[in-house]
C-alpha cells in the first residue's frame, strides 16, 4: 500500500510514529524556512511540514509542487504549534523525511474548496474534480450509508433484492421511453424501463412474496427543474397484504431513517386524503411544516356587488399571521408575485386586520366592516393578521394559492431547514380526465386497484372511483408512491376499457401481464421511493443533482463525457437506422 494511514485519522495518540500518507495537495504555504502543505484524501486533511534547514534537498523538491499534485510522503507525527480545532487531525503535523511525486496536475479550472469559485456548468464538465470537494463527496457518502440502511431494513423484513432487466419492452402509456435499437433484430427496439412496475408484479406471481431493488429508472421527459432522465428508485412489492400493511411497514422505514440519520423521532405519520390535500393546500404534495390552510370563502363573499367574486367558481383565502401591518409596498410586492407568469393570477384581494378590531381591504368599496369581520372569523384571523384572497376557476385558483402559500411560507421563514414533516396522501382518484384527448388516464398507473367498494362504478361513473393508492410526502416533496394492484384478470380488463384501450391494444402492450394473471396472481401491492430526492430532502438540499455522482444538465446532457453525441454512419448501418434530420436551412 502506498500509505500506512489516511489523511483523516492521525491525532496526538500517534505522536512520534513514522507514517506514510498519500493524497492530493490542497494548499501550499511558505513560512520562513518552512513549507506547509495540506494533504487531502477522501478521509480528511493532514498538515505536512518541510524544514529547509534540516532537509534542504526534500524542501527543494517540495518547491516544485503545485495544487492537486498527487504525492506520497513518509515522516514522523509531531505535535503542532498552532493547532487547528476545526479538523480532527488539527493537533498534529507530519515532519516529512521522504517525498515521492506520484503524479503532476494541471491547475484545476476552479478551486477545490468547500465554497468553490466554479459555476455549475464548469463543475459538471469536471465533475471528478467537483467530487473532490467536501460538500459533494459527503453527499455521496451519505447516499451510500442511506442505501445500506434501507437494504438492511428491507432484508430484515423479508424482502429479497432481485434485479430486473434494463432492456425491456416499450410501454407508451406512461412517460416517453428511451429506446435502444436491437442490432440482431433489425427494425426492433428495446426500451429502458421507466420503472420495473410490471416486472415486480410478475415476481409476485412468481411467488417471491417480498421484493425490492434500488434501481435506475429512465424517463424521456422534457426536463423540468430538478428532474433527471435517469434516476434511482427504491422499488418494493409485497404479496398477501392490504394497503394498511404497506403504509405501516414503510412508515417504519421512514421512522427508522429519521432516527438513524437525524436522531429524530418523527412518530406516526399524518394521513390526508387527496381531496383534502387539494382543498386545503391546493397540492397533492403539501408542505405541512406550516399551517396556513386554505379557507373557502364563497359563502361570505359572494352575492354582494363585487363582480369578480360573484363570477368566481372558487374564492379562497389564507391567513398570514402577524402581517396586518404590511405597507402598501410590501403588499404590491406580493401582488406582483401572484401576477407573475409563473403564478398567473389576475389579481389579489387583501384584508388587513387592524389592532383596533377594524379592517382595511382592497375591496372596501364593496364590503362593509361587518362583511370583512365574517371573513376574518372564517379564517380565524386576529388583529395584526392579514388575509390574502384569490378567486377564479377552482383548479387554477387552487394552484395559484398553493404557490402563494409556499411563497408566504418562505417570506415568513416558516419552511425551516432541519424541520421535517412527513405524511401520507391517500384516497387518490383512480382516473384523471384529459380535456385535450377527451379520455381518462390512470392517475397512478393502469395496474392500480380501485377501492373494492367503487369497482362497480368503473363503467357508470369512472371519474368518482377512488384508488387504493398512496404517496409519501416530506416537506412538500413527493418522496414515494404506490398502490394496491389489480390481481384479477377481469378487473384489469375493465380498467383497460375505462382507459379507452381496445382488447387488442391491451393485449399488444400488456398481454404478458394479463396472461400471467391467469396463472394464480396473489393479491399484492407496493411502493417506490425516489432515492435521489430522499437524499436531498434529508440533507435539506433543493437539488437531486447534488446526490448523483454524474448527473445530466437541464438539456439532458452530460457535458463531461460528453453525451449524447452523433453516431458514426457505420454504427448506424449496423443498426439498420437511417437518419432523416432536417438541418436549419432545410437541406
Ligand atoms: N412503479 C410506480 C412508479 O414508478 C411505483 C409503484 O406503484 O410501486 O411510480
Amino acid at each position: 500500500m502506498l500509505r500506512t494511514h489516511t489523511c483523516g485519522e492521525l491525532t496526538l495518540n500517534n505522536i512520534q510514529q513514522t507514517v506514510t500518507l498519500s493524497g492530493w495537495i490542497q494548499k501550499i504555504r511558505h513560512l520562513g524556512g518552512m513549507i506547509f502543505i495540506d494533504l487531502r484524501d477522501r478521509y480528511g486533511i493532514t498538515q505536512l511540514a518541510f524544514n529547509h534547514e534540516e532537509r534542504p534537498e526534500i524542501c527543494e523538491k517540495a518547491e516544485k509542487l503545485g495544487r492537486e499534485w498527487v504525492i506520497s510522503v513518509t515522516g514522523i507525527v509531531i505535535e503542532r504549534y498552532s493547532k487547528n480545532k476545526n479538523i480532527p487531525t488539527g493537533d498534529i503535523e507530519i515532519e516529512v523525511h521522504e517525498l515521492e511525486i506520484l503524479n503532476e496536475a494541471e491547475v484545476p479550472p476552479f478551486t477545490i474548496e468547500d465554497e468553490s469559485d466554479g459555476g455549475d456548468e464548469l463543475r459538471m464538465k469536471y465533475r471528478y474534480l467537483d467530487i473532490r470537494r467536501n460538500p459533494v463527496k459527503n453527499n455521496l457518502v451519505f447516499r451510500h450509508k442511506l442505501g445500506l440502511e434501507i437494504r438492511k431494513y428491507l432484508s430484515n423484513n423479508g424482502f429479497l433484492e432481485i434485479e430486473t432487466p434494463f432492456l425491456v419492452n416499450s410501454t407508451p402509456e406512461g412517460a416517453r421511453d428511451f429506446l435502444v435499437p436491437s442490432r440482431m433484430n433489425p427494425g426492433e427496439f428495446y426500451a429502458l424501463p421507466q420503472s420495473p412496475q410490471t416486472l415486480k408484479q410478475l415476481l409476485m406471481i412468481a411467488g417471491c412474496d417480498r421484493y425490492f431493488q434500488i434501481v435506475r429508472c429512465f424517463r424521456d421527459e422534457d426536463l423540468r427543474a430538478d428532474r433527471q432522465p435517469e434516476f434511482t428508485q427504491i422499488d418494493c412489492e409485497m404479496s398477501f397484504i392490504e394497503q394498511e400493511d404497506i403504509l405501516n411497514l414503510f412508515e417504519g422505514l421512514v421512522q427508522h431513517i429519521f432516527k438513524t440519520f437525524k436522531n429524530l423521532e418523527i412518530g406516526k405519520l399524518e394521513r390526508l386524503s387527496w381531496n383534502d390535500a387539494m382543498k386545503y393546500y391546493g397540492s397533492d404534495k403539501p408542505d405541512v411544516r406550516f399551517d396556513m390552510r386554505f379557507v373557502e370563502l364563497n359563502d361570505v363573499l359572494q352575492h354582494k356587488d363585487f363582480k369578480v367574486f360573484n363570477e368566481a367558481e372558487l374564492i379562497v383565502g389564507i391567513k398570514a399571521e402577524g402581517c396586518g401591518n404590511y405597507s402598501r409596498k410590501q403588499i404590491d410586492n406580493i401582488t406582483d408575485f401572484v401576477k407573475s407568469p409563473r403564478v398567473g393570477a389576475a389579481g389579489m384581494v387583501y384584508i388587513l386586520c387592524n389592532q383596533d378590531g377594524s379592517f382595511k381591504s382592497s375591496v372596501d368599496k364593496f364590503y362593509s366592516q361587518d362583511d370583512l369581520r365574517k371573513v376574518a372569523e372564517k379564517c380565524e384571523a386576529k388583529p395584526g393578521d392579514m388575509i390574502l384572497i384569490l378567486s377564479g376557476k377552482k383548479s387554477t385558483t387552487r394552484k395559484q394559492m398553493c404557490e402563494l402559500r409556499l411563497e408566504m411560507g418562505n417570506r415568513l421563514e416558516l419552511r425551516k431547514a432541519g424541520e421535517y414533516k412527513a405524511l401520507w396522501i391517500v384516497d387518490f382518484p383512480l382516473l384523471e380526465w384529459d380535456e385535450e384527448t377527451q379520455r381518462f388516464y390512470a392517475m397512478h398507473h393502469p395496474f392500480t386497484a380501485p377501492k373494492p367498494e367503487h369497482e362497480s362504478w368503473l363503467e357508470s361513473r369512472p371519474g368518482d372511483v377512488l384508488a387504493n393508492a398512496y404517496d409519501l410526502v416530506i416537506n412538500g416533496s413527493e418522496i414515494g408512491g404506490g398502490s394496491i394492484r389489480i390481481h384479477r384478470p377481469e378487473l384489469q380488463k375493465q380498467m383497460f376499457k375505462a382507459l379507452n384501450f381496445s382488447e387488442e391494444q391491451a393485449q399488444n402492450q400488456f398481454g404478458f401481464l394479463i396472461n400471467a394473471f391467469k396463472f394464480g396472481a396473489p393479491p399484492h401491492g407496493g411502493i417506490a421511493f425516489g432515492f435521489d430526492r430522499l437524499c436531498a430532502v434529508l440533507c435539506d438540499s433543493d437539488s437531486i443533482r447534488d446526490f448523483i455522482a454524474f448527473p445530466k444538465n437541464n438539456a439532458g446532457r452530460d457535458t463531461m463525457l460528453p453525451a449524447p453525441t452523433p453516431i458514426d454512419n457505420k454504427q448506424l448501418e449496423e443498426l439498420n437506422i437511417k437518419l432523416n434530420l432536417q438541418t436549419e436551412n432545410g437541406k
